[in-house]
């Protein structure tokens, strides 16, 4: 006799975007000749890069010749973009990151949902509110989260950290001290990221404590401030208390292409003194057959000179959205926070208005799309997600609908 696994059963359901189709299905059914825009998905829509589009090409004539024909990737990847990233992402940057210390994957949702597979069932997790669901989700399915409170939005095992403009969206230090800490900067959904001093404070604390960071950095290309780190690696101390995750699909258009990496510092050693580089190796070897060649070239092409230079026009043309979107919003008297260092900005909606409400305000009266905050945590009450992943043309009509309201 088979059962389910009973932690499945315990998700609640995505209400989030379901929710958010079930209103859009309902208002172009009812308004068919009105033209809606969305501002609230989190996927890029410009086109690879011409330096990614032929190391694609390059690789799928290899594949097609007897003589350079690929067969299984090595688990942790090539070494040809292993090395292309330890130099770019790490050494260029200061950090101690060695080649073998990174793992290339399929992606940053799979890295950062499986990572907590190598950390004992009784392990507590700290997570920012509002959050990337991926992370409280699948230590649901793991059984480390206790129970739900469905009015609160709260499992009983989970710290959470509450990010609003109160607190400048730096989570404060917890009452009680977890083992597992979760923290996404550049943020999604807030948009907004950590200083080099807050990061600092947090892995001195984690140091501390002998809690590990898992550092969700997948909008790393976005940051434009001098005083954001890059890499958690960057602060002292990193090496020993933290894993970084990280993701081509954001920085160069990956969505649909598949390729990430996750950095697993040898020095990072649990309160038995067990090294988790291993284990994370043992899980790739176990459960993963390596990044597909073709993907790793493209990865690889995003390394050179002229693709560093290709995605930056890449990211500069989504930071223009965000400029746009702040810009005009602004002088429409909204408040706005994020849009500088991350693709996304997050909109204070106005005093009295839920997230919900506000959303419906946006949908009905100007046929714009976004997310609503407290869909994403209970601290995102009363903020609303815009994105900058459109195109010029339709976010500057969305935000000249917003200014006409
Ligand atoms: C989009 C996103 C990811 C997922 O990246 P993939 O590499 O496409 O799986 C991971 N983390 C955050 C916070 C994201 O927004």
């Amino acid at each position: 006799m088979f059962k389910a696994n009973p932690n499945y059963l315990k998700l609640p359901g995505s209400y989030l975007f379901s929710t958010i189709s079930k209103k859009v299905t309902a208002f172009k059914e009812a308004n068919p000749n009105e033209s809606v825009i969305s501002l609230g998905i989190g996927d890029v829509t410009q086109p690879l890069s011409p330096s990614v589009l032929k190391a694609l090409h390059d690789a799928v004539d290899e594949m097609g010749d007897s003589k350079t024909f690929k067969g299984y990737a090595p688990d942790l990847g090539y070494d040809f973009l292993r090395k292309a990233i330890a130099d770019t992402e790490y050494k260029a940057r200061g950090c101690k990151i060695a080649e073998d210390e990174i793992f290339v994957s399929d992606g940053a949702k799979s890295d950062s949902g499986n990572i907590q597979e190598i950390f004992d069932a009784t392990c507590t997790i700290a997570v920012c509110d509002p959050v990337y669901p991926v992370y409280v989700d699948s230590n649901v399915m793991a059984g480390r989260t206790g129970t739900y409170d469905a009015a609160l939005e709260r499992w009983s095992d989970v710290i959470y950290m509450p990010c609003t403009a109160e607190n400048d969206f730096v989570p404060a230090f917890p009452e009680k001290t977890p083992d597992i800490i979760y923290i996404c900067s550049p943020n999604n959904p807030t948009g907004t990221a950590m200083k080099k001093k807050d990061l600092q404070a947090w892995v001195d604390y984690a140091a501390e404590r002998h809690s590990v960071i898992i550092y969700d950095a997948a909008y790393e290309a976005y940051i434009s401030e001098e005083d954001v780190p890059h890499s958690i690696y960057e602060m002292d101390g990193a090496r020993e208390c933290a894993i970084e995750i990280r993701s081509f699909s954001k920085n160069a258009g990956f969505t649909g292409v598949r390729l990430g990496y996750t950095v697993v510092p040898k020095d990072l050693k649990d309160s038995d003194g067990v090294a988790l580089h291993g284990l994370w190796a043992r899980r790739h070897g176990t459960k993963f057959n390596g990044a597909p060649y073709i993907q790793q070239r493209a990865g690889a092409a995003v390394y050179t000179a002229e693709g560093q230079k290709e995605i930056a026009s890449l990211v500069s043309y989504y930071m223009e959205n965000a400029r746009t979107i702040k810009e005009g919003l602004t002088e429409a008297g909204y408040t706005m926070y994020g849009g500088v260092n991350a693709p996304y900005i997050w909109l204070a909606v106005p005093d009295g208005m839920k997230s919900w409400d506000f959303f419906d305000h946006m949908l009905n009266d100007a046929h714009i799309v976004g997310t609503p905050g407290s869909g994403f945590g209970p601290s995102g009450e009363g903020y609303f997600r815009l994105t900058a992943f459109g195109t010029h043309e339709n976010t500057i009509e969305a935000v000249r609908r917003i200014k006409a309201l």
